[in-house]
């Protein structure tokens, strides 16, 4: 290939590089726009102007979110007989974070711009203020990421709490309780989901990095000697729970962590990573934590968290295999990942490609009409089916306007009545991404969408 070609391709690559960044930040934009609209995520304090990345879960939002960690609940604790769970509290001792080392160093590095007082997080820009573009930047120094504050009337030294800003160390401290009550032994695990708040410097991304936000996690404690290899077997498990919830494969990897890159009481980490619009980044951490955390625990509380083995008569502290995954950022890799855009009859639709068991609405049933005669039938109908799955009812509008509406959120199937119901006592089912429509009688209904739901279970 001569220069000028060599020049040709470069040139065309990097107009393709840039094409796909362009799209993909306008998917991004896209797919926050959807969030606020159909009501997935608002900004919290909206009417007060907004309060500092901050979030609130609207009517779908919520439900996408329940689902998401309904389904780590699931595979984590429900269909296993090795894996407990617990939920410990928000608001915890300053003890506890002292003997977990986060005093100390649950920080990040802030700089501040000499040039325009902007702060940020020395590692995630490159020497340069990304507001006004100067590199006069000051020192990096520790900033601890933990929310204080006072529990009780006193404001004093006394009273300190902290907002947990994870939620590992609840399965920790709760270690022998849980081993006591439980009758499990090791390899066996505490599971545990709920909000962790940490002071981030820039939070960003619009719900990837906020102050406020869930985790799903697990301490698996297992015998030392087979702590590598139920590292692999978690790092295997836990990426195939993204693809079982349909997460595109090619938009999922796992990346091991260099020897450099892993915390002093790590042997081996691993991320998840999803491809959002701005690059790979992580949806969730698998570490062999070692013994260090019981370790620390047992040394500043004086306990003996240890485990015995009563058919050897030994002792030993277990290592730690976690799975630290974050609920608010996976759900919307999983609405970024679900945005498509297609053309139905010549029309342009935008569709969330959701599995059916995240997504809010498993059904909408739509009389054709606001006709009266139709309202008390579609009313029977969608009685029949909430005890089944979450079920949207609305009656307003073009019926062609309102499958367009259950597209964009993610609803897999629309029940629709029309006047024939009223005769043969039949329903159409439309399937979301095909838009193929079959007819169903009203009493073989509920067997039909079972049938449905448990295909992807
Ligand atoms: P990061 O490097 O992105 O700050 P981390 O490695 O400190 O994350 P962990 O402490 O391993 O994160 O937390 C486990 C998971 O919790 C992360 O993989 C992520 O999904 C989620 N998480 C952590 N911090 C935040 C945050 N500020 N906002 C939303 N999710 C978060």
């Amino acid at each position: 290939m001569d220069h000028a070609d060599q020049m040709e391709k470069m040139k065309k690559k990097d107009h393709a590089d840039r094409a796909d960044q362009m799209d993909r930040a306008d998917q991004m934009d896209k797919v926050v726009n959807l969030c606020k609209r159909r009501g997935f995520i608002f900004p919290s304090a909206e009417i007060y102007g907004g309060f500092r990345s901050t979030y609130d879960y609207g009517p779908l939002g919520v439900l996408l979110l329940r689902n998401v960690k309904e389904a780590w609940w699931k595979s984590m604790v429900q269909m296993r007989d090795d894996v407990v769970g617990i939920d410990a509290a928000i608001l915890s001792s300053p003890r506890i974070w002292e003997a977990s080392g986060h005093l100390d160093n649950f920080t990040d590095p802030l700089v501040d711009c000499r040039q325009c007082h902007s702060r940020w997080r020395a590692d995630k820009i490159s020497g340069k203020c990304l507001s006004c573009g100067s590199s006069d930047l000051t020192e990096p120094r520790a900033f601890n990421l933990m929310f204080k504050t006072h529990a009780g009337p006193l404001e004093d030294e006394g009273a300190v709490a902290y907002l947990r800003p994870e939620t590992a160390q609840g399965m920790f401290v709760n270690f022998m309780n849980v081993l006591t009550t439980a009758r499990k032994k090791p390899p066996f695990g505490i599971a545990q989901m709920g909000k962790s708040f940490r002071n981030e410097i820039t939070p960003q991304n619009f719900v990837f990095r906020t102050r406020e936000f869930e985790q799903m996690e697990m301490e698996y404690f297992v015998p030392p000697d087979e702590a590598p290899k139920w590292f692999d077997y978690w790092c295997d498990t836990r990426m195939e729970w993204y693809k079982s919830l349909g997460m595109s494969e090619e938009r999922l990897r796992l990346r091991h962590h260099a020897q450099e890159e892993l915390s002093h009481y790590s042997t081996a980490t691993a991320d998840v990573e999803f491809l959002f619009p701005w690059g790979w980044d992580e949806l969730e951490g698998v570490a062999n934590r070692t013994d260090y955390d019981l370790r620390q625990h047992a040394k500043a509380s004086g306990e003996v968290l240890e485990y015995f083995e009563p058919s050897t008569g030994t002792r030993y502290v277990p290592y730690v295999i976690e799975p630290a995954a974050g609920a608010t950022r996976t759900m919307m890799a999983f609405l970024i990942d679900a945005y498509t855009e297609d053309e139905v009859a010549g029309e342009k639709r935008t569709l969330l490609k959701l599995h059916p068991g995240l997504a809010p609405y498993q059904v909408a049933v739509l009389p054709l009409s606001k006709h009266d005669d139709l309202v008390p039938l579609s009313r029977e109908v969608l009685s029949l089916l909430q005890p089944l799955c979450m079920c949207d009812f609305d009656v307003t509008q073009s019926i062609g306007r309102r499958y367009r509406r259950q597209d964009e959120v993610g609803t897999p199937w629309c029940v629709t009545v029309d006047f024939d119901s009223l005769e043969d006592r039949a329903v159409t089912v439309r399937d979301r991404d095909t838009t193929e429509q079959v007819r169903i009688p009203i009493s073989g209904l509920v067997n039909e969408i079972s049938a449905r739901l448990a295909q992807f279970q």
